[in-house]
This record gives C-alpha cells, structure tokens and sequence, in this order.
C-alpha cells in the first residue's frame, strides 16, 4: 500500500478541521487536538494516516465483534457487490435479507418471529415504538388510550425525538425539551451501584422495582410499553442492574398487559457474552430493537424483532389504515444484510461466544489491579462491556470537577499510547471487539492504568506550578 505524502497527511488535518463537524464533540476542544484519522484496520487494531497502531478499546463505537478486516465479511461483502448493492425493501425483496432475517429468528429468544429491518440503533427504537403504540389500536381488543412508555432514569435509547424522549440523560435532551413527546414516565431505577435508598442487594428484595408496580398499578390503562436496556445500561455509564431484576419487570409487563421493549441495540450480538442479554434471565421481550453489532460492525442496519401475536395485529385490507406505515430508503440493505449473515456464520465457526465466556472472568482479573489505583472509584463489568469509574476521592466517591475533563484527557493520553478509549464523564468505557485476545485485554487494561497515572502525574504538577 503506497504510504501518504507528508503534505497529504497535512491537508487532510487542515481540512478536518475546516470542513467536519463530529458527533458527540465540543468542536472547539476537539480543533485544539491533533485530528487522529484512522486509515486502515486489521483485527483489534486501527492505524492512523503515519502508520501507528491503536488497540480499539472502543470496538469503533460498540459495534466491532470478530475485529477489523475479517475475511469471511469482507469477501461477503464483496459477493454480495457482484449481484447488487442496494434494491428498495418496500415491497420487494432479496435473498440476504430472507436469509438473515430467519437466522435472526432462531437465535433470538424464543417466541420473537418476524423481522423488521431500519438503519441505526435509534431508527431500530422509533420502530419499536411506534409499533407498540398502532398494535394498542389494532389487537383484538383494542386500547387507544395506550400510548405512554416507561423509562428508567439515564436510560439512553438513541438520538431520535422518540427515542430521545425515552432517555433519562437531561444533558441529550435538555436544548430539545419542545421536540420531545412528553407525558412519559421516568422511573428512576435500578441503581444498586449506588443504591438512593441505601439498601444491599439481595436484603433489598429489589425495591428499586416496587415503583414500577406502583407506576403499573395507577397506569396501566395508559401504558403501552416499559422499554429497557436488558441487564445494564450502556451511556449510563455501564450500570448493571439487579439480578432478576429484568425477570420481573416481564412478569409485571405481563400482569398488567403492557409490552416489554428490550434495546439491545448496545448488548446484542454477544456482548454481554449471551447472544442477547435478555437470555440471561430467560426472558423473551414482546419487541426487540437490535443494531449495533449486527453487522460486526461493518454497515450500519438493524433490526426490530416481535411476535406473531403484533405481527397479526397489522394485518388487514389496504383501506383499512392497519399497514404499519414505516420505512427508511435503505431499509434491509442488502451489503449490510450479507455482513450480518457473515457476521453471524463467524459466531458458529469461531465458537465466539464460548470464548467470551472463558474470558470474560480472566478480563475482570485484569481490570481487579486497577482497583489500585487511587482514582479509580469502581469497577463495572457485563461480559465485554465495561466502564472504570473515575473519582477524586476513592472512599467518598467524589467526582472531579466536570471542568477538570479528567475522562477526557485520560482517553488522550491512552491514545498516546496506543489505546482508543472513549469515556462517558469520568466513567471510561471499554468494549473491546469480542474477537480481542488475552493478551490484547491485558495490554487494554495496562494502557489504561498508565494513562491514568500520566493524567494523575500532570494534574499534581500544574498544581505545584
Ligand atoms: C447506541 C444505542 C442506541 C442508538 O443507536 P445508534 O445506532 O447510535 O442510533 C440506542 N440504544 C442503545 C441502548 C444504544 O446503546
């Protein structure tokens, strides 16, 4: 591959920075950086336009599973670009997507039978959404009146005004307020990590749940759904929630006839080191909304599955307005679905998962010496996703200042030496590709404690200074 040209390399740095706009980044800080622009991957790895490597200890932004350049997608892929690269989904169809589509329904738990395919994790909720808010209006015994969901607190379930209006992180909402659907229904659980009723799991018996019944008690009738991130939640800061917890929230779904939406847009596809986190408890979702890894993350496409039962509710004549009228121009594409069906193909030949399991505990033994570590305030871990918790004080929990940016400026010093890690506040975020060796997980986590230190060491200097 012929290198770049210094002078290349320099005018895609000025142009970056002249032309780009970036998601999820104050722009005037990020102006102030060098742009670190990624020009190629090769398994665990990225490597910017001079060459170096990094360790993608961010998994491209939670999506990467069996890493960067992976033969079986990559010459999916380039089959698929033999017959074609994209035919409308409405109303046509194409052997990728049929095929994917029935693989997806004999992985996902048992009872969810029909695919609908969208774009994105947050396209993948709005479908979810609106689905179970028509299915309320269409079942056999309709109720209109339902049309409110449920939401935890900092629950995060995508950028789009449905989804936003869902999420409990007041910062993603707060300029938007006028856009989002009100009249929905917070609740401000689970929180065990640090529980706001001081109780110890499992002597709690789990009363960060009880609200939710009360909620479901006095509501119900306007209710059509709970949505959740099953098991833990991801932008929160990766917050796990009780044992069980999930368990029961589908049985008071079920109680009190309300559908049970579960985004697994963050913890599909192997993550939490079962294909989907809702199998950890057995339970089966009425709607599921999946995204991120579906692609290995290759191509963005999601999906959102349900049941025959929701299914059948839209069936009916053309005028009689039961069509679920919904649908993006790239719906199931068909690069995007021959990804996926490799993408899933690899789980099988690789025994991806199994090797989560294994080493899923050996990366907790990792993470266990940064406990050593006097900034670092806890540790939180679900399979092969896991936030380090960042604090001024270890024994109080205090936080930084938001104004030190110590997330931040640990994630560049990680950067400087060969780590890509995003934080959310002061919570690192690792989510390194499945496919991540031992050894890969153990310099991830030894890269973080020296980047930690770097930022500790220059903190204490400018201090003295
Ligand atoms: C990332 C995420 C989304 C949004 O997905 P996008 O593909 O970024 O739109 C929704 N829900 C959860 C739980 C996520 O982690």
């Amino acid at each position: 591959m012929p290198k770049k040209s210094a002078r290349s390399i320099k005018q895609l740095h000025k142009d970056a920075r002249k032309y780009v706009w970036h998601p999820f980044t104050q722009m005037r800080e990020w102006e102030q950086e060098l742009p670190l622009i990624i020009d190629r991957g090769k398994g665990t790895f990225v490597y910017d336009l001079e060459g170096h490597a990094y360790l993608d200890g961010t998994a491209s932004i939670w999506v990467n599973i069996h890493g960067h350049r992976h033969p079986t997608i990559d010459s999916a892929i380039r089959h698929q670009l033999t017959k074609i690269a994209h035919s409308t989904f409405l109303g046509l169809s194409h052997p990728s997507a049929i095929q994917l589509a029935k693989a997806l329904v004999q992985l996902a738990p048992n009872g969810l039978e029909k695919v609908f395919f969208s774009d994105n994790g947050s396209t993948a909720v709005e479908v979810a959404l609106k689905m179970a808010i028509q299915y309320w209006q269409q079942c056999s015994s309709p109720q209109p009146r339902k049309t409110k969901f449920i939401h935890l607190g900092l629950a995060y379930h995508g950028d789009t005004v449905g989804g936003m209006s869902l999420s409990g992180i007041e910062s993603f909402r707060k300029p938007f307020s006028s856009l989002l659907v009100p009249e929905h229904h917070t609740v401000h659980t689970p929180y065990c990590y640090r529980c706001p009723l001081d109780l110890q799991f499992p002597s709690c018996q789990m009363a960060c749940a009880d609200p939710i019944e009360t909620l479901l008690k006095r509501k119900h009738r306007d209710i059509a759904g709970i949505i959740v991130e099953p098991m833990v939640q991801g932008v929160a800061g990766l917050i796990p929630s009780p044992p069980g917890y999930l368990k029961r929230l589908h049985e008071l779904c079920q109680h009190y006839q309300v559908l049970l939406i579960a985004d697994e847009v963050a913890t599909g596809f192997g993550r939490t080191s079962r294909m989907f986190a809702c199998e950890h408890e057995g339970v089966t979702p009425d709607i599921m909304a999946v995204a991120k890894g579906m692609t290995g993350g290759y191509l963005p496409l999601a999906a959102t599955l349900t049941t025959d039962k929701i299914y059948s509710a839209f069936l009916g004549e053309p005028h009689e307005g039961k069509t679920f009228l919904h649908g993006h121009s790239y719906t199931g594409n068909p690069l995007g679905c021959a990804a996926a069906l490799a993408n899933l193909a690899i789980f099988k030949t690789e025994r991806t998962l199994a090797k989560v399991q294994r080493r899923a505990p050996k990366l907790s033994a990792f993470l266990k010496k940064l406990t050593a570590d006097p900034w670092v305030g806890d540790i939180r871990q679900c399979g092969y996703m896991v936030g380090i918790e960042l604090v001024m004080n270890q024994r109080t929990k205090e936080p930084f200042p938001v104004t030190d940016r110590i997330g931040y400026r640990v994630g560049l010093a990680a950067r400087a030496l060969g780590l890509l890690i995003r934080p959310i506040g002061n919570t690192m975020i690792l989510m390194p590709p499945l496919s991540a060796t031992l050894h890969e997980l153990q310099q991830m986590v030894d890269i973080l404690k020296d980047a930690i230190s770097v930022v500790r060491t220059s903190t204490h200097t400018e201090e003295l200074s």
